[in-house]
């Protein structure tokens, strides 16, 4: 039988990396095993605050973004769709029916107020909360009485009250649940909607699931699942749990720690290939612990679900950043200068759309920085000084000011760069580098005390790429009327008697 595995996310908001760590090893295992990789809508919780409609696109460009698209899913369709629940309500009523009548589910009319006093009780008392079966015993004739007074009801499981559930998780081994400790769980609403433990098992039997990956936080209640496909009469399909996701602290990873939303890590600039790399070795290992970097056919080659850690795994945001940076680094200049458009638009530093001398420019610009970028989203700040207008003192950096700006030579220098620059027939970093070391000498300084004060009054700042290439790249203009506006100011301040001094 082929693999068949799929992603059931709930629209309860921006979907969690976590979430979409699974969806990943369920593309992988499709992909290793000639499967098919499915993903459904489970859209049943219709309470206000974790009904989020809107969060739908958010989860398909998650699945988009990363190059994981579902062979069968809400948005292309399949022959065992509808592939959302809430289109699918009939099929629910169904098995709940079939369910009541073969005594493996009940009506229950007890009223919220009911239940609510049940759960205080039991607290106070520190018993295990949960429901007390009164309706199980209910007779066919007092169900129909209570319905025909218009009383409303949900549909509960009638959990066996004896012996043990096993649960098969390829990565955990077999887990024995008692019966007896397990809720009579809720699998129809009152509004008629049914919860996630009957309409997963209705579908992942009617969709041909042979494996049911998903997050941890569902453990406990598996006993409850797997009974649901019993009692219909169904073989349930293998399980995995991956490990929890923690933070550096030790503790489960949540806003506290950073960024939690897959749509956050896509903003900040971080590349498909590195969340896909960094997720899939959040609980899972090629088997060689040195080796972090790990193409996607790489990954397929070696996953396996046996692979999987049952202990938590540790979201090192660090790492990611790092391995971002690594795969900026490794991607042609050109794919990366327009993932950076974007960024740059929304910093005003080129225009929307950006014009032929911009992007002219930019492809002469970004290459020199790609190299300390670790976020797509940096490339404002560490190209704003290619992009910005600057006129001193406006702009410029004031600890760059005072340190290297304030010497007794830097007006004389200025002058001759200027002199020298402006006189050049070629533009070019090896010509700069030429009379900048011609002048050193002139002077009879070090090199440092000349290209650390001509970097400043060029670009305003101390640090960033060599300084020749970023003058050849910054043209004739900028260079040179940017030099001027620092040797007017400083020559105004010298022939007064002082240096430039910051307020
Ligand atoms: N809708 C459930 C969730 O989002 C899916 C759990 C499952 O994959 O079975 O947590």
């Amino acid at each position: 039988m082929s693999v068949r595995v799929r992603y059931a996310p709930s629209p309860t908001g921006s979907p969690h990396v976590g979430n979409l760590r699974t969806a990943i090893y369920d593309w992988l295992l499709a992909r290793k095993e000639g499967g098919q990789f499915l993903a459904r809508l489970e859209d049943t919780d219709r309470t206000p605050e974790r009904y989020r409609p809107e969060g739908i696109y958010e989860i398909e460009e998650s699945l988009r973004f990363l190059g994981i698209l579902p062979d069968e899913w809400w948005v292309s369709e399949g022959a065992v769709g509808p592939y959302v629940q809430s289109e699918r309500l009939e099929l629910y009523q169904k098995y709940a029916e079939q369910l009541m009548q073969t005594g493996h589910a009940y009506r229950c009319f007890c009223t919220r107020e009911r239940l609510d006093a049940m759960r205080l009780e039991q607290q106070e008392k520190k018993q295990p909360t949960g429901y007390d079966r009164r309706c199980r015993s209910l007779t066919p004739e007092e169900v129909q009485a209570n319905i025909d007074s218009g009383l409303t009801s949900v549909v509960r499981l009638a959990m066996p009250r004896e012996g043990v559930t096993i649960l098969k998780d390829v990565i955990r081994g077999n887990i024995s649940y008692e019966n007896r400790l397990q809720d009579d769980q809720v699998l129809v609403k009152t509004d008629g909607y049914p919860t996630y433990f009957l309409a997963c098992a209705v579908d992942d039997h009617h969709m041909g699931i042979t494996h049911i990956l998903r997050g941890d936080d569902w453990l406990s209640s598996a006993p409850k699942l797997v009974q649901v496909f019993t009692a219909l009469g169904w073989e349930p399909p293998l399980f995995a749990h991956p490990p929890l996701i923690l933070g550096a602290d030790k503790k489960k990873l949540s806003k506290r720690h950073g960024s939690t939303t897959f749509v956050d890590f896509i903003n900040q600039g971080y590349l498909p290939e590195a969340l896909f790399n960094f997720l899939v070795l959040l609980g899972w290992s090629a088997g060689d612990e040195n080796k972090e970097i790990l193409s996607i056919p790489e990954i397929i080659e070696r996953f396996t679900l046996e692979g999987i850690s049952e202990h938590p795994a540790i979201f090192d945001y660090d790492k990611l950043k790092w391995m971002n940076g690594h795969y900026i680094r490794a991607s042609q200049p050109g794919r990366i200068i327009g993932m950076c458009i974007p960024y740059l638009i929304k910093a005003h530093l080129i225009a929307d759309p950006p014009t032929p001398e911009e992007l002219d420019y930019l492809r002469k610009v970004l290459p020199l920085e790609i190299d300390r970028m670790k976020l797509l989203s940096e490339a404002p700040e560490l190209v704003s000084i290619f992009f910005k207008e600057l006129r001193f003192p406006d702009g410029y950096d004031e600890k760059a000011i005072a340190k290297w700006l304030s010497a007794d030579h830097v007006v004389r220098m200025l002058k001759k760069e200027i002199t020298a620059f402006s006189a050049l027939s070629d533009w070019t970093e090896a010509n700069l580098e030429f009379e900048t070391r011609q002048i050193t000498e002139e002077l009879g300084l070090e090199f440092a005390k000349v290209i650390h004060p001509t970097r400043v009054a060029a670009t305003g700042k101390t640090v960033g790429p060599g300084l020749f290439e970023t003058l050849e790249v910054l043209g004739r203009d900028r260079t040179l009327s940017r030099m001027q506006s620092v040797l007017d100011v400083l020559s105004t301040q010298t022939e007064s008697g002082g240096h430039y001094l910051v307020n």
